[in-house]
């Protein structure tokens, strides 16, 4: 497991490089690995590694990876599509929800959301490059939603969540990441308490830095190549 100490110790320069570029401090973007499809062994390595925040995918690969690894204290953020019908699980076992995109699912997941738990921590996702295949809201809709997810008591609205086009050059992404974080400051102007900015894979992560983000998902970069 020293390829995955090393590639995440590169990860954490890179990150900081980018955000000393920025005048900004070192530890003002979080960085959240992306373990879909890798093994709950793999995970523990980034785990002693000193990593804590780990996205995944899909709710029924993660589910048994996030009960084996239950002693831990990661911390589980959900960023891939949501299915209605998998809600609970996400509720019940995440503490982030980065692709929120419709009314109806933040109503479920307000009302999953153990008692005993603190409240779901929110991103809307916002599709920008108006993707048919993609989840995500338009830009127009994300002010209602905004204020539907924070009417519900169990979910905290902390920001958005955007993934460019895959084959998207540089200054389209560039204008994409603009963008959001333009959507969020307005957010914040409009008296949303939002501070989460989740834009950014292993291959754009630096711009999207460059553009403000202060969450970074990185998979390959710290994991290798997916096998699957
Ligand atoms: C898989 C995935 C990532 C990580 O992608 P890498 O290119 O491996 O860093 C980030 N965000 C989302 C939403 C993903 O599905």
């Amino acid at each position: 497991m020293t390829d995955l100490t090393d590639h995440l110790a590169s990860v954490r320069t890179r990150v900081c490089d980018a955000l000393k570029h920025s005048g900004r401090a070192p530890d003002d973007a979080l960085i959240v690995a992306v373990s879909k499809l890798q093994t709950a062994d793999a995970i523990q390595a980034a785990y002693h590694a000193g990593q804590r925040h780990f996205g995944e995918s899909y709710v029924q690969e993660a589910k048994p990876k996030i009960e084996r690894l239950s002693q831990l204290d990661a911390v589980w953020h959900f960023i891939g599509r949501i299915q209605s019908n998998k809600t609970r699980t996400v509720a019940e076992s995440f503490q982030w929800v980065h692709t929120v995109d419709r009314q109806k699912i933040a109503a479920r997941l307000n009302e999953q959301r153990p008692p005993f738990a603190p409240p779901l921590n929110v991103l809307i996702q916002v599709n920008l490059g108006n993707e048919q295949q993609k989840g995500g809201v338009e830009p127009a809709a994300v002010r209602p939603l905004a204020a539907a997810v924070s009417a519900e008591p169990r979910l905290m609205l902390r920001g958005l969540m955007a993934i460019p086009p895959a084959n998207a050059a540089e200054p389209e992404r560039r204008a994409q990441f603009e963008q959001l974080r333009f959507l969020n400051e307005q957010l914040f102007a409009g008296g949303y308490s939002v501070d989460t900015l989740s834009m950014g894979m292993s291959d754009d992560f630096e711009l999207a830095i460059a553009c403000g983000s202060n969450c970074v998902r990185i998979g390959t970069a710290i994991f290798g190549v997916r096998e699957r």
